[in-house]
């Protein structure tokens, strides 16, 4: 398994630029229904101030999550922009920074996850349904159409009689 190990000798004062990947096995924590669905990239600045060690980057996962509304497994790519970690220097030339961004990409996960949020969003199959339960409205389109077509019947029959009182 590898890790986002810092060697914190080889960070000059201007700071350290790191980018890279990291195989998605980190997310194996005995979870069954974490599916990580891509490695972890990161693209991030480090620099020490002090005793702490300050990391500033971009963070992008992609798992296989199951939609709240409709059930469907989707793709949810997770980006975390300009995300900071920081750590308190101890006595220490390496530091792992893992365990830190995983539980920091996890808790970035939405608990109910819709298959039409984020970035690779497409349209959620039950959305309408719930959206339109709320108007009395029927699901299918062609009904809609049907429901408005006759509605433009009874207002032209109601301006025929408006029209003869
Ligand atoms: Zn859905």
């Amino acid at each position: 398994m590898k890790h986002l190990r810092i060697d914190l000798r080889e960070i000059p004062d201007s700071g350290l630029r790191l980018t890279g990947t990291i195989p998605q096995d980190i997310f194996d924590v005995g979870d069954e229904h974490l599916r990580p669905a891509s490695a972890l990239t990161y693209d991030c600045e480090l620099s020490i101030t002090g005793e702490t060690l300050l990391v500033i980057g971009d963070f992008e996962a992609s798992f296989e999550l199951e939609c709240a509304r409709c059930g469907t497994p989707f793709v949810y790519r997770l980006r975390l922009h300009g995300h900071t970690i920081e750590e308190e220097l101890e006595n220490t030339a390496i530091l792992d920074l893992t365990n830190t961004l995983r539980e920091d990409i996890l808790l970035a996960l939405p608990a109910y996850p819709h298959c039409d949020e984020g970035p690779d969003a497409r349209p959620c199959p039950a959305a309408e349904r719930f959206d339109t339960s709320d108007h009395f409205i029927p699901i299918s389109a062609e009904g809609r159409e049907t429901q408005k077509s006759n509605g433009n019947v009874w207002d032209a029959l109601n301006d025929l009689k408006k029209d003869s009182e």
